[in-house]
């Protein structure tokens, strides 16, 4: 563009402003080809005809997207500040609160940062420069939440256990193996597949599932900063939602012959995204002292009527059917958290968080949130569990368990149907047995065998020898733990703190000012 300098310059509009930057800087290339330039675009099989028919969800500059994001992080550290000068973190429902931030910032944040760097690969490779721009916002706002998460809970990891050494526990923590998986099989995959298990599955699909319960969960137990954090992520959010709606439109649109590959891809990635969600399920079940809402409640409204509901209906114009698991995670939505909270509760020895069992209150709020599946099914177990913890054998599980080689998770799952029979699936490959936790699973499997096949899967790595030496404590110390990270949750180094430090509270007249914390050294804390 040249200006004529005897001529006053015009003020472009916010939409030629947009057009400039994401248009008029592109160009067709010369001396080299378009799949040159471009080389990933091609092999998934995917047919695009036309970048420019892509719509772009929204309209943002380089200086309105910085304006806006820098204004958003003013305001959430301010309350971060706020909140650690005034020893806030004491006046959160209880300290077990925490262990859901433990699972948020090793499980969630780690991918976040994955997120950011896979996101500026699509930001060079794809050949529209409407698709490059979207993803190019949306990996420096993955950047900014991975960063912003960490702020927010960095104050409390002066104070409590778990938190410390989270990404070295990220790659190697047997749970954390089931987000960490399912984030590497994604960044291992074409840049449109990507697409559609980030941008549409998780970010479309799940995303309120996992947000919503942990910052409602946040403001219900007085855990400000984790709050503020999530209304910072959420207008970003919504950005991330729109592009995996127009993301998927646009292949859809492009070609016919797109459409089944497509299919196959949310058939995948709702599976592999809703089995990540059961770590959630427990989370907002069992993990909130105060809880908010349950999973049954949280899957029917954000999942079933959203997008079940709301959003399938549109696609099936382009013959896109609800994915094909959908049946069955209905079904389980009544069992999910409770299986996946009774197996937690007996490998938190090995967990950097601990566990205990629900207390009567807690117990009847779960039997009014599931009338037809707690007392019937869980609470003999509770009870049996609770009877063991009073004699003064509190159960832990003495071996490892068999994991599914797809999600990762323990084989906890029942049938499709019967929440009384475990449900297990195997495949051949080459000669190798390989397990699975469902029918879904073994699908995802049978048609990727190849890739599957080289699965980090954690216990396996344990009897390898490759985690540190054969007996628990080394396994531990390689995960990186402290004293008080594990366990159970009554008589743990947080709990007793909590109850030193509000002691003191209480018999200070000056209130909470006067109240001496001790920080990482008092929790036995090392890193
Ligand atoms: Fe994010
Ligand atoms: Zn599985």
């Amino acid at each position: 563009m040249t200006t004529n300098p005897t001529k006053p310059v015009k003020k472009l509009s916010m939409q030629q402003r947009y057009s400039a930057l994401t248009r008029d800087i592109d160009w067709t290339p010369s001396y080299v080809t378009e799949d040159q330039l471009y080389p990933h675009t091609t092999y998934e099989g995917i047919k695009i005809h036309d970048w420019s028919k892509w719509d772009d969800p929204f309209r943002l500059t380089v200086d309105a997207y910085y304006r806006y994001q820098a204004e958003k992080d003013k305001r959430l550290y301010a309350v971060l500040d706020g909140f650690a000068q005034g020893q806030g973190h004491l006046t959160l429902s209880d300290p077990a609160y925490l262990n859901a931030m433990k699972i948020f910032l090793g499980g969630v944040t780690p991918l976040e940062y994955q997120a950011n760097r896979h996101f500026s690969y699509l930001a060079r490779h794809f050949n529209g420069p409407g698709p490059r721009f979207a993803a190019q916002c949306q990996s420096v706002d993955e950047l900014r939440h991975a960063q912003t998460e960490i702020h927010t809970l960095s104050n409390y990891n002066k104070y409590y256990s778990g938190m410390h050494n989270f990404a070295k526990m990220h790659d190697r923590v047997w749970y954390l193996s089931v987000p960490k998986s399912y984030f590497d099989d994604a960044l291992s995959a074409g840049p449109f597949e990507f697409l559609i298990a980030i941008g549409f599955s998780f970010e479309y699909l799940l995303t309120n599932l996992l947000f919503v319960p942990f910052m409602s969960g946040a403001s219900f137990n007085g855990d400000l900063p984790t709050m503020t954090f999530g209304f910072s992520a959420q207008s970003d959010e919504s950005r991330h939602m729109t592009l995996g709606l127009e993301a998927i439109k646009f292949l859809l649109e492009q070609d016919e012959a797109n459409v089944p590959i497509v299919q196959e891809w949310v058939d995948k990635w709702f599976w592999r995204g809703y089995r990540v969600t059961a770590i959630i399920a427990m989370m907002l079940d069992y993990m909130l002292p105060r809880p908010v809402m349950s999973w049954k409640e949280s899957f029917e409204l954000y999942f079933e009527q959203q997008m079940l509901n709301g959003l399938f209906p549109d696609l099936a114009y382009y013959g896109i059917r609800p994915p094909k698991g959908v049946e069955q995670a209905i079904w389980e939505k009544e069992h999910l958290s409770h299986l996946v909270y009774h197996t937690f509760y007996q490998f938190s020895h090995a967990a950097n968080l601990t566990t205990s069992i629900p207390t009567k209150e807690h117990q009847a709020w779960l039997a009014s949130a599931y009338p037809d599946a707690f007392e019937q099914f869980y609470k003999p177990k509770w009870d049996k569990l609770e009877k063991m913890a009073a004699e003064g054998n509190r159960y832990f599980y003495p071996g490892l368990p068999q994991l599914c080689q797809v999600c990762q998770v323990p084989m906890l799952f029942t049938e499709h149907g019967d929440p009384t029979k475990l449900c297990q699936r195997h495949s051949e490959f080459k000669g190798e047995h390989f397990n699975f936790c469902s029918d879904h699973c073994k699908e995802i499997f049978d048609r990727e065998p190849e890739k599957y096949v080289q699965a980090w899967l954690p216990v396996h790595q344990i009897y390898l020898g490759n985690c540190g030496g054969p007996t628990i404590p080394d396994v531990l110390a390689w995960y990186g733990y402290a004293e008080g990270d594990s366990g159970e949750m009554l008589g743990n180094v947080d709990h007793n703190n909590w109850k030193k430090w509000h002691a003191q509270v209480d018999d200070s007249v000056g209130g909470r000012e006067s109240v001496e914390v001790g920080g990482a050294a008092e929790a036995g804390k090392g890193a």
